[in-house]
């Protein structure tokens, strides 16, 4: 019999059942390194286990590296079993292989612990971290598209689900495909209990991340990539690299040379993503312009319509307070899970090795650099 690509061990020394095992795990696996940099920023509550919630961020590298890969997990909170894993994982090969020279690693583990915790997609307050890095001193964009389908997309009599999955299927059938999903998870600004909602200001994580960026000096960079990692999009276990700089930019070209033609981008509609308001993308290239290059390593696991259906169900649960062990809140929660962790070997190994190719691809490129 063929071996499997990776042993079945270091998959479990990789994925960690909760938020909380994946932040012992992490912890553990930045204490391992001699010259490790390991912060915590914590947040005022609790996981359902009543462990405390925290970002963590561990650096690896000289202080005053130039160039810089930072690695981010579960900006989408239940999306974090992925990210992490791969941060893990990479920490243990950061001892067999050294960096090279002027270059440091950055990890961000668990941007958003609650969602991870809770196994949400949002934050503590409903947040969608990826909507939420807009400009809340202008006027909040509009999207009249998700205002439309609002009442039918989260009922408030739950009982009414098949009237309004009707007329959902109308909604998709006259809009199409792409600009249904635009409506719907492009981004919105008046639900506070709706989906995709990003807020009426910069959320705890956004601070936390803004702090980072400053404890880490990260402008004085002369090139950073960044590795933001999703899961829920896209076919099984495949890692599409999307790209949501401006088509032509100076980002999108450094990530086509470094990563080449498996990039795709949602502004050209070669994506599995829509082009999407408020992500954390945004915040980056804001701060760093052209010396940044951000990818969404997103990882697919089923279907869109899946994802929804999973999601709504999440949201529709969290209008009233949550017992936590109620069989109801279990069954919407083992569902969710596995829609953004399908926990599988054959899932874990394909993103393990799919973290490690553009982990060293990126790497690489720092080094090239000119
Ligand atoms: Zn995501």
């Amino acid at each position: 019999m063929l071996p499997t690509l990776l042993s079945p061990a270091s998959l479990e020394a990789c994925f960690a059942r909760d938020y909380t095992g994946a932040q012992v795990r992490f912890r553990h696996a930045c204490d391992r390194h001699e010259h490790s940099v390991y912060h915590e920023f914590v947040y005022s509550q609790n996981g359902p286990d009543n462990h405390k919630l925290l970002t963590a961020t561990c650096r690896l590298g000289a202080p005053d590296a130039k160039r810089l890969l930072v690695l981010q997990s579960a900006t989408h909170g239940v999306e974090g079993f992925a990210g992490s894993a791969i941060q893990i994982d990479c920490l243990d090969l950061l001892h067999q292989y050294k960096l090279p020279n002027g270059i440091a690693v950055l990890m961000i583990h668990a941007l958003n612990p609650y969602g991870f915790a809770w196994l949400r997609r949002v934050n503590e307050t409903g947040i969608d971290l990826n909507r939420n890095f807009i400009d809340f001193t202008r006027p909040l964009p509009v999207n009249t598209g998700y205002a439309e389908l609002a009442d039918a997309l989260l009922p408030a009599d739950p009982q009414a689900m098949a009237q309004a999955d009707a007329k959902l299927a109308e909604a998709r059938h006259t809009l199409g495909q792409t600009a249904y999903e635009l409506a719907v998870s492009g981004g919105q600004y008046t639900f506070a209990d709706g989906l995709f909602y990003g807020g009426q200001a910069a959320s705890q994580s956004r601070l936390y991340l803004e702090e980072i960026f400053q404890q880490h000096n990260l402008a004085r960079c002369e090139q950073v990539a960044v590795l933001d990692i999703h899961t829920g999009l896209g076919p099984y276990g495949y890692g599409e690299l999307i790209c949501d700089h401006p088509p032509g930019s100076v980002g999108a070209h450094w990530a086509r040379e470094v990563y080449g033609p498996s990039v795709t981008e949602p502004a050209l509609g070669t994506s599995t993503s829509v082009p999407k308001l408020g992500l954390v993308d945004y915040y980056w290239q804001e701060q760093l312009g052209d010396r940044v290059s951000f990818v969404t390593l997103e990882f697919g696991t089923y279907s869109v319509a899946e994802m929804f259906n999973v999601l709504r169900r999440d949201h529709i649960l969290h209008r009233s307070p949550v017992d936590w062990t109620a069989p109801e809140t279990q069954q919407v929660k083992a569902a969710i899970r596995k829609f953004f962790y399908p926990e599988q070997p054959d899932w874990q190994e394909m993103i393990l090795l799919r973290g490690r190719q553009v982990i060293r691809q990126a790497l690489q490129g720092l080094q090239e650099l000119k």
